[in-house]
């Protein structure tokens, strides 16, 4: 693919929906609470839509995945929501996806970029989603991958992606 301006914000609340309808179509009992907080004056980003798509797809994915594993666990007071919010800040665009999911454990947490690693079960995850993302996103795009997580209280993945650049 080439890379063109593109809108995140369609592209984000597009997978988001994709996403969420994927894990439902599976378990009928899953559901969770979706918050988008786009800004509207978000600039158009040069990317290659369908890389940053499967990006976002499987960020998103991973967090639907949290969530509806720890609402197996979790209290009746549990609500699992996934967040995505897009802003400007200084020269870069960034899109935020979190979940109040079962979060990294510290030991797990310097792995998870690694090829072929996964906590999922087979079948469930090839751990190759977070090792694509990093490629595309750093070596495709210029880009930049910032996480922070805590175990069993859930994750933040924020992508950032640099602005056009005139010349
Ligand atoms: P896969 O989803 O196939 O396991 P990924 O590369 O997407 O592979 O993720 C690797 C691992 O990182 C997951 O198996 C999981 O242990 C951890 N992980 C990724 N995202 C999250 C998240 N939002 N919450 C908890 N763990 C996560
Ligand atoms: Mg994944």
């Amino acid at each position: 693919g080439q890379k063109e301006p593109t809108n995140l914000n369609a592209l984000a609340d597009e997978y988001l929906r994709l996403s969420y309808h994927g894990f439902r179509a599976k378990d009928k009992e899953f559901n969770a609470e979706l918050i988008t907080n786009f800004d509207s004056k978000l600039p158009k980003v040069n990317v290659v839509p369908q890389d940053i798509g499967r990006v976002l797809l499987n960020v998103i994915n991973n967090a639907f995945y949290a969530v509806q594993q720890k609402t197996k666990t979790a209290g009746a007071d549990y609500k699992p929501t996934v967040e995505i919010c897009t802003a400007q800040q200084n020269r870069s665009v960034i899109i935020s996806v979190k979940d109040n999911g079962t979060g990294i454990p510290d030991n797990v947490k310097d792995k998870i970029l690694q090829p072929f690693f996964t906590t999922k079960p087979t079948g469930e995850g090839t751990g190759l989603g977070l090792s694509l993302t990093y490629d595309m996103v750093v070596k495709g795009h210029g880009g930049s991958i910032q996480i922070n997580s805590v175990e069993a209280e859930g994750s933040e993945f924020i992508i950032l992606l640099p602005l056009i650049t005139t010349t």
